[in-house]
């Protein structure tokens, strides 16, 4: 049987960065990364906002704003170094009235608590000069939120991986994991359709959308351990207005109350294509259709702030879903980065609910899980 010592399930950005990362910390072992579609970022990677957060939301000292702060700055660092197409654009999260400028203050407060150095409380005159189509009160502005390509991030990463020696099996479904004292036994269905076992020493669960069932697959009991995931879908609409083009920032109302996400907001990509989104709306299943009728609801939350935006402007885009822990009408949950052992299965390591902010943060992610591998290699 195949024997590795490091084995990774998933392609998405975050299993590439630590296939990358622990590819060149641990150099000399062997590295693998399983994937079940045909090419890396099919799933998640490729259906998002492609933010670069700076870490404003989370509560301090969980692990998302830990991670999104550093991984912030990795980011930027590691696409100035490997020529990742990115822009620090800046973002403005807008204030409608007084009651929403409490809001944003609290964002402020929370952001610079968890080391945002350059947030900055702006009236609606210096708003007007910054951004002259928008309306608002007030807003925050975060210079070194950005935008990037995150398919270019993933092939950059995956050629990292390479370089240093991983191998990266697409193609690769994982059925089952079997939990050993010295090595853990994986069964996948291999691209012939014929099931077949490989062993590893240090197994890493980085499959996003299916890392509860991989989780489960262990004799992990998800609901006990508080893994279950819920599928939480974001649509996005096109915004075809021309005027929407000039906008400099990336506009943001206030985020939804109970924090299930940001709020419906205005991105553009490196390309210039203006978006608007996403929603979150609680799902069963995987799928990516956009509902054109729920274009009222994006054009209302944005048409106080945008009025030069008029309703045929709106037109489906696409979605993605997020792999949630908060469950509907739940409190906020941190990402899950775990090394098993307590469990009673050294070796394993579990990443579940890496919704957002796990693109900012896939770098910081790859640290930590790199550290863990070190704790106890
Ligand atoms: C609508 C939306 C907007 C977002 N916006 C942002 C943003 O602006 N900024 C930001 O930082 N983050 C954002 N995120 C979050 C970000 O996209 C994710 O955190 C990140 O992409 C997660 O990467 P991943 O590698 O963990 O998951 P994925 O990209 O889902 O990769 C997991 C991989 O595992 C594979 N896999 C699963 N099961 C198996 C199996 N059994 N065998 C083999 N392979 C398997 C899948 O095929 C997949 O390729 C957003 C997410 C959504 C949904």
């Amino acid at each position: 049987m195949i024997a590795f010592d490091i084995l990774i399930i998933g392609a998405g950005v975050v299993g590439l960065a630590i296939a990358a990362h622990v590819a060149q910390r641990f150099s000399g072992n062997s590295i693998a990364v399983l994937e079940r579609h045909g090419k890396f970022g099919q799933e998640t990677s490729s259906r998002n906002s492609e933010v670069i957060h700076a870490g404003i939301y989370y509560p301090s000292g969980s692990l998302k704003a830990r991670l999104c702060v550093a991984g912030n700055r990795m980011l930027y660092d590691f696409c100035r170094a490997a020529h990742v197409p990115h822009q620090r654009t800046g973002k403005l999260i807008l204030a409608a009235d007084a009651p929403e400028m409490e809001t944003i203050r609290t964002l402020f407060q929370t952001g610079t608590a968890n080391g945002i150095d350059d947030l900055k409380l702006i009236d609606g005159t210096e708003l007007r000069r910054m951004e002259p189509q928008v309306t608002a009160w007030g807003a925050l502005y975060s210079p070194s939120t950005g935008i990037i390509d995150s398919h270019q991030l993933m092939a950059r990463l995956e050629a990292r991986a390479l370089s240093m020696g991983a191998v990266i099996a697409y193609q690769h479904d994982v059925i089952n994991v079997v939990p050993g004292n010295a090595a853990t036994t994986v069964l996948y269905r291999a691209p012939s359709g014929s099931e077949e076992r490989l062993t590893c020493r240090w197994f890493v669960n980085a499959a996003g959308l299916g890392a509860q069932h991989i989780a489960a697959s262990m004799g992990i009991d998800c609901d006990t351990a508080g893994y279950r995931l819920f599928f939480c879908k974001g649509e996005y609409f096109f915004l075809r207005n021309p005027a929407a083009r000039n906008l400099k920032h990336l506009i943001y109302p206030p985020p939804f109350k109970d924090l299930r996400g940001l709020g419906i907001h205005i991105t553009r990509s490196l390309d210039g294509t203006v978006r608007l989104g996403p929603n979150a709306v609680y799902v069963d299943r995987l799928d990516y259709s956009v509902d054109p009728a729920h274009a009222k609801q994006f054009y209302e939350s944005i048409q106080p702030y945008l009025p030069f935006v008029s309703f045929s402007d709106l037109q489906p885009d696409m979605a993605g879903i997020r792999p949630k822990l908060q469950g509907p009408g739940e409190t906020f949950r941190d990402f899950v980065i775990c090394h098993e052992h307590e469990r009673g299965l050294p070796g394993i390591i579990n990443l579940i609910g890496i919704e957002s902010p796990g693109l900012t943060a896939c770098l910081s992610i790859a640290e930590t899980v790199g550290d863990m591998i070190a704790a106890a290699w």
